[in-house]
Parts: C-alpha cells; sequence; structure tokens
C-alpha cells in the first residue's frame, strides 16, 4: 500500500490520520475497513508510523476486545442468541467512548486515532450485524408459519425461578414481538452515534471556539490549509473524524428505520 502522497501529509498534523487512513476513507471509508484479523494488520501499519501510543504500564484491552467480538460475531451461527453479542458489542462502543487510556484527550489527537477508528470498525460490525440478524428473523418467521408451526416464547414468572412458563405464537407474531424489543437496541445505537459525533466534535472545536471572526474567517491564522477549521463547512467532508461519524450514524440510521417502519406496519 502506498504510504506516501505529499499533498495528504498535513493531515497528519491536523487530527493523526496518516496518508494510510486517508487513503483508506478516499477508498470507501469505515465500511471498507478489512474485516476481521485484516483490520488488525491495517491498524497495525497504522500505529507503527507512531510512537507507541500508551506505555505498557497503563495500556487499556479495547483494542484486544473489539477484535475478540468481531472474531466471535463472524465465527457465530445465525440465531436469536447473536443480539446477546451485539448487546456485549455495544457496550463495548460505550466504554471506548470513555476510556481514558486510549482516548486520553490530553494527548495528541495522532495518539487517539486508533480509538476513533475502532470506534469505526466495532459499530460497523455491529450494525451489520443487526441487519443480518433482521434479514434472517424475517426468513425464519416466514418459514415458520409456511411450515405452521409456532415459536415458543418463555414468560418470566417473576417469582425468580427459571421460567417454565411458555406460549406458543405465530411466525408472524413472534417476528412484531421480537422487533418491538429491539426498539431499545435501536434507541440505544442513536445515542450512542450522537455521543461519537460529539465528541470529535469537542476534540476538534479546541483552539477554534470563537471562530469564525466577524469576518468569517479562522481566528487560528498559522496552520496549514489542509487543517481546516471546524466551523468551516467543507471539514464536514475533509476531516476524517467527521467522515468516520457521519458513516457510522447513517448505519445506525440504517438499522433504526428498519426497526421502527418494520414494527410499525
Ligand atoms: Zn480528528
Ligand atoms: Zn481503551
Ligand atoms: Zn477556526
Amino acid at each position: 500500500m502506498l504510504m506516501g502522497g505529499d499533498e495528504l501529509e498535513p493531515l497528519s498534523g491536523n487530527c493523526g490520520f496518516d496518508a494510510l487512513d486517508w487513503e483508506m476513507l478516499a477508498n470507501g471509508g469505515v465500511r471498507s475497513l478489512p474485516i476481521d484479523l485484516g483490520l488488525q494488520d491495517g491498524l497495525q501499519i497504522a500505529s507503527d508510523a507512531y510512537v507507541s501510543p500508551v506505555s505498557s504500564s497503563q495500556a487499556c484491552t479495547c483494542d484486544e476486545d473489539v477484535s475478540n467480538i468481531v472474531r466471535n460475531l463472524g465465527r457465530a451461527e445465525m440465531s436469536h442468541d447473536i443480539i446477546h453479542m451485539l448487546r456485549t458489542g455495544v457496550s463495548l462502543t460505550d466504554r471506548l467512548l470513555t476510556c481514558p487510556i486510549c482516548y486520553d484527550v490530553s494527548k495528541p489527537p495522532r495518539v487517539t486515532v486508533q480509538n476513533v477508528l475502532l470506534v469505526g470498525q466495532l459499530m460497523l460490525e455491529i450494525t451489520s450485524g443487526y441487519q443480518k440478524y433482521l434479514h434472517w428473523l424475517n426468513k425464519h418467521c416466514a418459514e415458520l408459519d409456511a411450515r405452521n408451526e409456532s415459536e415458543t416464547v418463555y414468560l418470566d414468572p417473576g417469582i425468580g425461578i427459571p421460567s417454565e412458563l411458555s406460549l406458543q405464537i405465530s411466525g408472524e407474531k413472534f417476528r412484531d414481538l421480537v422487533m418491538h424489543g429491539l426498539e431499545t437496541d435501536a434507541e440505544r445505537l442513536l445515542a450512542l452515534g450522537k455521543e461519537f459525533e460529539q465528541r470529535q466534535r469537542n476534540r476538534h472545536r479546541v483552539g477554534h471556539e470563537t471562530c469564525p471572526d466577524p469576518e468569517g474567517r479562522c481566528r487560528r491564522k498559522e496552520h496549514d490549509p489542509l487543517d481546516l477549521c471546524p466551523q468551516n463547512p467543507a471539514a464536514r467532508k475533509l476531516v476524517p473524524c467527521f467522515r468516520i461519524v457521519d458513516e457510522v450514524q447513517g448505519m445506525i440510521k440504517e438499522v433504526a428505520d428498519a426497526v421502527v417502519n418494520e414494527s410499525h406496519v
């Protein structure tokens, strides 16, 4: 992979993305990130270019935990159980967003860039996991109805003992039930997307708090032309952090739309 590209160099002073990250984004963004172990190689190349982000005494396990979830999701056979794994992934995203070690804001952005990539990668895996599950659920429930079979749902008897109380319901009704249940998941994903957006916005506002000046210009005089002021409308498209945020929010919206529209038909 081409590592050079003089015209891309100024970005590394902006928010820590080097030419490799930029090239990856140019090739279609976070959706084109190599999945599973391939990602690790990509990040390895990226992080080799930096000073080690954290000393071994204060390392976190975010990176490793994301790899594990991605691997487990890749291996999992499709069943309702996948929801459990996806929710574990959502909790991990929550942790990535607030990790004081791999996202230590006192460090220069180039040191914390891996965390932003991890959030992007994890959200890609989670949202596509939900999409695959929804697809499977529709098929599964249609097949039940076609075979005139039903799904068993266990009710919590509410007295602290394992449930033996069950109901038999048709595929179609079962699907509705699950879709309503997933509305909570969709809300949580939407909230995480907003939190991610806010975090990167705050990060890039530093030094530009009072921009633009009355003439509509960035107040920070000495920076290279590609270090875009976040108040500049073009920043949305050109600053890699914002592009990842937008992609993540787009993927979340697709899941939320699928859940909400489907559960209110
Ligand atoms: Zn950034
Ligand atoms: Zn961390
Ligand atoms: Zn500015």
